[in-house]
């Protein structure tokens, strides 16, 4: 039966393809692909786990006490049938061969079809058979997790090297930023969560794989099945499930389409970013890690405004980067751009970017109540100084191959920049003792609170230049947490008083002759391009797979007229609306 699910737009296209279901108790499981010759010993490894369970629950009956209830033994009896039969191990093992999945996805894969059949039975006493159904499959985790064979490392999951199948998409409740790290090389062609914001580090990362996505659709992921085929529109946030074969053809024309506009926007490529009037516009990319600097160069971008430098840190069981993996990471990051300028932000980890694979929902419910005003970002790396230490000498030394710049996230207080200045003046003393060559950087500041968009003067004495991070600038200026669908309504970017932070900032940046950009994803909409050009910005950030859409409304704008129009859009009762009927074209939000 076909059914839609609404959500929210947040990567644009449309996908088409059978559905991966990634149950939200089981997202802490590594999901990657396997190479069709490491196919046999994944296989190995779930009979070795089922083995060792079946030798565990053995040992456990043999030392029952005879005063046990019976019903104990009766229960282990029905755990050890679970695990032979073939239902479960049998169709596990499907997954492995049909779809290279690792021993563990392939394990909650199964568990989930399984899971439904229970939740569809008649008869009580079944029904409560999939709690025993769950721990079974935890048993196996849990061995599967001590057998030693760790997942690839990060840079290097998910590729799968064979083909011919039908297109996946991946649809959960939640998916950690952390593991959305390990899709970004896989086949996934689209992405549908449960929950999420609009500018949620999930939605975010969505979005730099260039794929559709629709984020916030509450009940996706108890409504499609594992296998079910799906149509992602990534445009209107809906998401049809079985769909019909015209509504399917109907589909696929428009894939077809956005394809071909795709291409017609890439030929704008190397065309130079000048508006109408002739002002030269800064179009830089935002990457996660060091191998994204690829897709900013063909992007056409002029350098990296963003290095989020946490997706080094994510993924890594407490096994931080030290100084030398770092250097290496900028490093590369540095020469693949060429030349070009490379903005690195120190690590902004905390909120919802969590070092491990905790989702927003777990980390909400499990660590701190209000994580978003916790201790992130530049908090988290001055209460570490050491660590924050070994990231800005592997900075510095990367800074003498290449253009590079270093800022510093979500800073508020005049004693942060003091703090960090320190930091930086003894890194540099650290690489002076050691005898290790280091180049010259530029400094700047995110400004991503209010508390910052109305220092900006203070904190530009410190700084050669000012980054706006409006994700999170709307988010503590609106009081809405960005990674939560249920106020994601109220999450406004054209709300005025976000509007007049931003401006303000512009302007004050430009009085002080000092360097100032958009990096959050407004920078990246070309919705937001008109009304920010006629705030005076120059410089905007965003994802390599957003560039030819922004350039293309630039190449279009005067930002004479523009300037003129501006102090009207920033008086309007409805900003949105008085920019719409001044700058013209399409308003999205
Ligand atoms: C922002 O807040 O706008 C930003 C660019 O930083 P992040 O999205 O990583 O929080
Ligand atoms: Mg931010």
């Amino acid at each position: 039966m076909s059914l839609q699910v609404f959500g929210m737009p947040v990567s644009r296209g449309v996908a088409i393809g059978r559905a991966v279901l990634i149950a939200s108790s089981r997202v802490d499981v590594a999901h990657y692909y396997v190479a069709l010759d490491g196919v046999e010993h994944e296989i190995q490894r779930l009979r070795d786990a089922r083995d060792a369970v079946a030798t565990e629950i053995g040992t456990l009956q043999r030392d029952l006490p005879p005063e046990a209830p019976t019903e104990i033994a009766a229960l282990l009896d029905v755990h050890l049938m679970l695990l032979h039969d073939e239902t479960l191990t049998g169709a596990t093992k499907h997954w492995i061969v049909e779809r290279h999945y690792n021993a563990e996805w392939a394990l909650s894969a199964q568990l989930e079809v399984l899971a439904r059949q229970f939740d569809e039975m008649d008869d009580p006493y079944l029904r409560e058979r999939k709690a025993d159904l769950e721990q079974v499959v935890e048993r196996l985790l849990r061995q599967l997790a001590h057998d030693g064979d760790v997942p690839p490392p990060l840079g290097v999951p998910g590729v799968r090297d064979f083909g011919g199948e039908d297109p996946l998409v991946l649809v959960a409740n939640d998916v950690a930023p952390a593991d959305m790290l390990q899709f970004k090389k896989s086949v996934f062609t689209g992405f549908v969560t449960d929950v999420g914001g609009r500018t949620s580090h999930t939605a975010i990362v969505a979005r730099s794989l260039d794929i559709p996505a629709v984020v916030g659709a509450r009940e996706a992921s108890r409504l499609i099945r594992q296998d079910d085929w799906v149509v992602i529109d990534g445009d209107a946030g809906v998401v049809i499930v079985n769909p019909s074969e015209i509504v399917l053809e109907e589909y696929r024309f428009r894939q077809r389409q956005s394809e071909l506009e795709r291409a017609r926007l890439n030929r704008l490529r190397h065309t130079p970013a000048v508006t109408l009037d002739g002002q030269a516009i800064e179009l830089l990319a935002n990457i996660e890690l060091p191998d994204d600097a690829a897709a900013a160069v063909t992007s056409g971008a002029v350098g990296v405004g963003l290095f989020r430098s946490e997706f080094l840190f994510m993924n890594r069981a407490g096994d931080l980067p030290g100084e030398e993996e770092q250097y290496e990471a900028y490093r590369a990051a540095v020469q693949a751009m060429g030349g070009l300028p490379v903005t690195i932000r120190t690590v902004d980890i905390g909120a919802d970017k969590p070092l491990d694979r905790l989702s927003v929902n777990e980390l909400r419910h499990e660590h701190q109540l209000n994580p978003a005003l916790g201790l992130r970002a530049i908090r988290w790396s001055l209460s570490e100084p050491s660590m924050f230490r070994a990231q800005l000498r592997a900075l510095l030394r990367a800074a003498a191959h290449g253009k590079l710049r270093i800022l510093f996230p979500m800073v508020a207080h005049l004693s942060e920049v003091r703090a960090t200045l320190d930091a930086l003046a003894r890194a540099r003393a650290q690489l002076d003792d050691a005898g290790r060559a280091y180049g010259p950087v530029e400094l700047g500041a995110m400004i991503e609170v209010p508390a910052a968009a109305l220092m900006v003067d203070q904190f530009l004495q410190h700084f050669d230049f000012v980054s706006i991070g409006t994700n999170d600038l709307i988010q503590y200026t609106l009081a809405i947490d960005r990674a939560d669908d249920a106020v994601s309504h109220l999450y406004d970017p054209w709300h005025p008083a976000v509007l007049h932070l931003i401006h303000r900032t512009i302007e004050r940046a430009q009085v002080l002759g000092k360097g100032v950009s958009v990096c959050g994803e407004m920078a990246g909409d070309p919705a937001f391009t008109d009304v920010l050009l006629a705030m005076g910005l120059r410089s905007f950030s965003m994802h390599p797979s957003r560039v030819a859409s922004v350039k293309q409304r630039v190449l279009r704008a005067d930002t004479r007229r523009l300037a003129a129009a501006v102090a009207r859009v920033l008086a309007a009762e409805s900003p949105a609306a008085e920019a719409a009927s001044l700058f013209g074209g399409a308003l999205l939000n």
